[in-house]
């Protein structure tokens, strides 16, 4: 799936979370978490996170796999369960727990809505990588990478930043309207460009592979 709606899934997931937190406490979300512009901040970056694996290569002794080496459906939730577990015992690090739970559940979020999208490369049973069965998840092919379902779950997405903002409040002097606005934009322009630098040359070398093998496959 494309990062932009990555990102869009942790900014609404953290959005979610300051509204239970809120209800929870049945306070504001300003009085419950002062810092929630930047919870929604941590969130949007945690769903970007897993898709930095994308680079691809080795550095040192690390061999970087998309959807391997970053991409845990699992993990993630593991270690926002094991985070809040630390929270309840040490509440002096109560908030910086708070936004770590935040950036795992968007990350998490992220590695399990791969499953749904289309193989990583050419290999079309290469969907996420399971660490614990050290095999390939199989794509289940229901959100192809820019199709018009994933676009339908982006616009949806999109009202996220729209609905919260009036809630957030300000950070650094900044406006909550501003900070969603702010964070809609960047998110965008940056999904953008890590797209085209990324992943587009990635999908163009896996379409022109799948073709080769094509005609080798004919030939024979
Ligand atoms: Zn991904």
């Amino acid at each position: 799936m494309m990062v932009t709606t990555h990102a869009c899934v942790g900014f609404v997931s953290s959005a979610i979370n300051l509204c239970l937190l809120a209800i929870v406490y049945s306070s504001p979300i300003a009085e419950v978490m002062p810092l929630a512009s930047l919870f929604v901040i941590v969130g949007t970056l945690g769903g970007f996170f897993p898709d930095i694996d994308r680079i691809e290569g080795r550095i040192g002794s690390i061999n970087i796999v998309h959807r391997r080496t970053l991409h845990f459906s699992l993990g993630y939730f593991l270690l926002a369960l094991i985070t809040y577990v630390i929270s309840l015992y040490y509440s002096d690090w109560r908030s910086v727990c708070w936004f770590a739970i935040a950036f795992f559940i968007g990350a998490g979020l992220h590695s399990v809505m791969d499953i749904l999208d289309g193989p990583r490369d050419i290999d079309p049973t290469e969907g996420v990588y399971n660490h614990l069965s050290r095999k390939w998840i199989r794509p289940l092919n229901m959100i192809p990478f820019a199709s018009l379902w994933e676009w339908i779950m982006y616009s949806l997405l999109s009202l996220g930043f729209i609905l919260i903002a009036p809630f957030l409040p300000p950070f650094w002097n900044i406006q909550g309207v501003y900070i969603s606005g702010g964070v809609y934009f960047l998110t965008c322009v940056v999904a953008a460009a890590y797209e085209s630098q990324y992943t587009l040359p990635k999908k163009r070398a896996a379409r022109k592979k799948y073709r080769l093998k094509k005609d080798d496959g004919n030939s024979n």
